[in-house]
């Protein structure tokens, strides 16, 4: 009966309609007076109803429909878990060096499509043709390198010596071994590099991958799989399933052994309560607010380019955009003059044109949440220097780049994920004062501080609630493979990219083999006042304070090797 409520409550979210258990019932007492033959119809009845959603994959800047796709229903979302499922015992069985060398041909073919991947990005993202290639393209060809390259060493056993005397006798070993299958749900504004960088590390550590893309970029998701596919990974162990929030929410009910989300915090937040009921393991990437701060010291023209590029590159739309920016105040009038200057050369138009600097936001509803925040600044008091409207003149998703001063704390604008191209400056005084501010955002992804004295800049960098801090530059650590990638806070939990990313695609298993299989352990049954006395011995050798009391020690527990044991 819970089951069916539970099916019913999920077709009422896939329908757009709230779930009433009291209407449920009477629906549901009917459905369970059926035979178990008529009960499977109904349910298949709303499967093939899901399975009739479609999504429309859009060009951003144009509006033109690129294609329409059908939503995977639960029960295509289930089969490719168990198809994944099947097929990965044969790709772990490959070992590490194959899986590596099947990747290493991924990253020849990227390479060699490089072009219209990043025109495909271009056409369904809408980002400018040269961030396609730099934020995403060359992210996961350098991500492909360094699993290739690292994955053999990162992932082999480990041998573990033991300190405590009395486990000397034990060989201890670490152990990797993939989770099985990983699930990946994924946003539109890295439609490329964020599934193929945690694909990448999922597929070498030994799993079978199965993608949610966002709604949005459902195509390039499909140029992955192609990739993958021509590459030699299996077509079973590396699948994607299209669909919206509903088809997610299929995949993250089916057996997968983890799951990797990137995302909104709020759909985070429902995946992790979803995930907490069946102790389902996840990595959640959610979303930033990141502080820029700008030392009295900083190279303001440096600092100022990277506030503009920091702030409107990807149209603001990065998880790692400088979303708030702090300025001291001895330098502010000029730094913010330098920014408002820079933003006003910006080209802003369709990505597809090489001249283009941003390009249109991804849709309507990110537009309104810009927009909304915008105006809540301007009736607080903020002022806007340059931008603050949209462009329906270039198409229907492009806002011009704003800046804006006199902002507050109080103001949405310096609480909220804004994701799109604002960039809010404030003043302190002090580096205290920084600070505070910096860290005053329930996020904590990035961060970044901007002076001439590296060292000061690292001081600083400790104190800074982020996952990341860069010195002298933003957004860009993404792009280091090596690096991980991750929150604290409202950001997220665990971590993807670099050894730390590769770590969690493997469950850690512990094997300690006896060396003198033969031997009866001594801490085994056969207690007695004599056996209590000599551990006492063997925990004073191993950790009194006295070297008297050690030696004394070091007598007393030979005596328990020849104790009679059960
Ligand atoms: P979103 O949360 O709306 O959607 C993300 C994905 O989750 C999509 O594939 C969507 O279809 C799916 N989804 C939606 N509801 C679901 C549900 N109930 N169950 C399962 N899946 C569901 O986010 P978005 O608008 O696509 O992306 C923007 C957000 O992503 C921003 O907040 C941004 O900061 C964040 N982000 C974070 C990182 C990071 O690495 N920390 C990277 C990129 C984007």
């Amino acid at each position: 009966m819970n089951k069916l409520h539970s099916e019913f409550a999920y077709i009422s979210a896939l329908r757009g309609e709230s779930y009433s258990r009291g209407k449920a019932c009477a629906v549901i007492s009917v459905i369970w007076r059926e035979t178990p033959a008529a009960r499977k119809i109904h349910l298949a009845m709303a499967d093939v109803e899901i399975a009739a959603r479609t999504i429309a994959s859009v060009n951003p800047a144009t509006g033109e429909i690129l294609r329409e796709l059908a939503c995977a229903s639960e029960q295509e979302v289930r089969d490719a878990v168990l198809r994944a499922r099947a097929a990965q015992p044969a790709w772990v069985a490959l070992g590490v060096h194959k899986r590596a060398k099947v990747l290493r041909e991924f990253q020849f073919l990227l390479h060699e499509k490089k072009s219209d991947i990043a025109a495909a990005l271009t056409r369904e993202a809408g980002k400018p043709h040269v961030e396609a290639l730099t934020t995403e393209v060359l992210v996961v060809l350098d991500s492909a390198r360094f699993y290739v390259e690292n994955a053999h060493s990162l992932l082999r056993d480990e041998h573990l010596a033991h300190g405590n005397l009395a486990m000397k006798t034990k060989a201890g070993r670490i152990v990797r071994e993939p989770y099985g299958v990983i699930g990946i749900i994924s946003p539109w504004n890295y439609p490329l590099s964020t599934p193929a960088t945690e694909s990448l590390a999922a597929l070498v550590a030994g799993n079978a991958v199965v993608v949610k893309p966002s709604e949005f970029t459902s195509l390039i998701a499909l140029e992955l799989a192609a990739l993958f596919h021509s590459a030699g990974v299996p077509k079973d162990v590396f699948q994607v399933v299209v669909g919206d929030g509903s088809t997610g929410a299929a995949l993250l009910n089916t057996e997968i052994d983890k799951l990797i989300f990137t995302g909104s915090v709020a759909t985070g937040k429902r995946i992790a309560q979803a995930a907490g009921e069946r102790l389902l393991p996840v990595i959640l990437e959610l979303g930033g607010k990141d502080p820029m701060v700008v030392l009295e010291d900083a190279d303001i023209d440096v600092a100022s380019s990277g506030a503009v590029w920091g702030s409107f590159m990807n149209a603001g739309q990065t998880c790692l955009s400088v979303e708030r920016c702090y300025v001291h105040r001895s330098i502010y009038e000029p730094f913010v003059e330098a920014c408002v200057r820079k933003t006003k050369q910006l080209r802003v138009g369709n990505g597809t044109d090489p001249q283009t600097d941003m390009g249109p936001m991804i849709h309507e509803r990110q537009l309104r949440i810009v927009e909304q925040q915008v105006e809540d600044a301007r009736t607080h008091g903020a002022r806007v220097l340059t931008g603050g409207r949209r462009l329906p003149d270039l198409g229907p998703n492009f806002y011009a780049p704003t800046v804006l001063s006199d902002v507050t704390h109080q103001m949405r604008i310096m609480r909220e994920e804004t994701f799109g191209p604002v960039l809010p400056i404030m003043t302190f005084d002090s580096e205290e004062e920084a600070l505070a501010l910096a860290n005053d955002s329930e996020f904590g992804l990035a961060a970044s501080i901007w002076t001439r004295d590296r060292h000061r800049g690292e001081v600083l960098a400790r104190r800074l609630n982020a996952g990341t801090v860069q010195i002298n530059d933003a957004v860009s650590c993404f792009g280091i493979s090596e690096a991980p990638h991750g929150g604290v806070k409202s950001s997220g939990i665990g971590r993807t990219h670099g050894r730390f990313g590769l770590e969690e695609m493997v469950r850690i298993k512990y094997v300690a083999s006896d060396r003198l299989p033969r031997m009866k352990k001594v801490w085994w049954y056969g207690y007695g006042r004599n056996f209590a006395n000599q551990i006492e011995a063997l925990v004073d050798l191993q950790f009194s304070r006295r070297i008297g009391q050690r030696v004394r020690g070091a007598i007393g527990p030979l005596g328990s090797l020849f104790r009679k044991r059960l």
